[in-house]
């Protein structure tokens, strides 16, 4: 029956506009740049765990989340205790966790207005007022405006999204000492490609909540592993939230692949070696193409042309079947967001753009 009841029920239904992620071509061979994946595979110690794993420990629920070995290596490799590691089904189930449990009060979010485009999209969904601050002209986060204003929390990326452009650990600081009586929380996705972190202020600030991605630096975006690292207490606090909505959130599988990650470090430094190398390597040829962009310490590139609409190009490229990311948005509708491929792979691309 159609009519008024279908209205009614509508109208309580809790509408969300949500976040799309880039796209994810199942045709083969296409060259993907446009998600900030990997190029590389994961180490040869996940590939050898993955092997060996036994499909009947499936029947079981995995380890409490608190207490796993993925936990543990985690804080070993962090120097932190395991009570001050939280785990997640990326780094977006962590930062959306995050945004539930810290920022629960009338006073407004701060984050940049150019920035990763889930923050508005948790804030919409948990009806947390937010404010957005804008990036100077030359995309730099302006730690003015996160000082002294009495707001409900704050949290960026460092290095910031889709900008590539690095805060310095000394202004992070300022930010989070200026706000004690909220959660700063910074977004460290990218941070393995040259940038320097902000952890050790963790042991001196008790508002302080650093996030980390398995899915960039680590190779493993398809095993959906993030984590945060902060105070015992805040990490408390985000587990509480967490047992509240499921409790068991990791499966056995992500848990013990995590863990192999963790350990061979030797691997993750060489294949984040190899993708800084090839960046500063596109610099130099998106230069000569007639890109501009600012120094990123992203595994992207912010790029924009002089002569040629970002538009225009993302259409082109995926005409041949290489895909990166445009955004149709105020300030930013000039750029292209390049991730970093292979070798290959950007020698590929600079073929095309120069075609184009
Ligand atoms: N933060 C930033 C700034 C990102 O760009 C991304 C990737 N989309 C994420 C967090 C989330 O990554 P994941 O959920 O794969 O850890």
């Amino acid at each position: 029956m159609k009519g008024s009841h279908e209205m009614k029920w509508e109208e309580n239904v809790r509408k969300v506009v949500p976040y799309v992620p880039g796209e994810q071509p199942q045709k083969k061979n296409v060259i993907k740049l446009n998600t900030n994946e990997c190029p590389y595979q994961p180490s040869p110690m996940v590939e050898k765990a993955m092997k060996e794993m036994d499909y009947r420990t499936l029947r079981l629920y995995p380890e409490f989340p608190e207490k796993t070995p993925l936990t543990k290596y985690l804080a070993e490799y962090h120097q932190t205790e395991e009570e001050q590691v939280f785990i997640g089904v990326g780094s977006d189930d962590v930062l959306s966790m995050a945004f539930l449990t810290f920022f629960n009060s009338d006073r407004p979010v701060f984050f940049p207005d150019i920035t990763y485009s889930f923050y508005d999209v948790w804030a919409d969904l948990y009806r947390i007022p937010y404010e957005v601050k804008p990036l100077d002209a030359d995309f730099c986060i302006r730690k003015e405006d996160y000082i002294g204003k009495n707001c409900g929390g704050v949290i960026f990326p460092n290095p910031n999204a889709p900008t590539g452009v690095l805060m310095g650990v000394d202004e992070i600081e300022e930010i989070v000492k200026a706000n004690p009586d909220v959660v700063v929380i910074i977004d460290e996705a990218y941070i393995d490609f040259g940038g320097t972190t902000c952890l050790p202020l963790i042991k001196r600030y008790d508002n302080l909540l650093v996030v980390r991605t398995f899915s960039k630096s680590r190779a493993m975006a398809g095993c959906r592993i993030g984590y945060a690292l902060g105070g015992k207490k805040l990490i408390r606090y985000l587990n509480d939230a967490k047992y509240s909505v499921n409790s068991y959130t990791m499966n056995r599988p992500a848990l013990r692949l995590g863990a192999e990650s963790v350990k061979d470090e030797a691997y993750f430094r060489e294949i984040c070696g190899k993708i800084i190398a090839t960046r500063q390597r596109s610099e130099k040829e998106l230069a000569a193409l007639g890109f501009t962009f600012p120094k990123s310490y992203g595994n992207f590139i912010f790029a924009s042309h002089e002569k040629v609409g970002a538009k225009e190009i993302f259409e082109k490229l995926k005409e041949q079947d290489i895909y990166v990311r445009h955004w149709n948005r105020e300030r930013i509708d000039r750029y292209l967001r390049i991730t970093i491929g292979t070798d290959e792979q950007m020698d590929a691309l600079f073929a095309a753009l120069a075609r184009i």
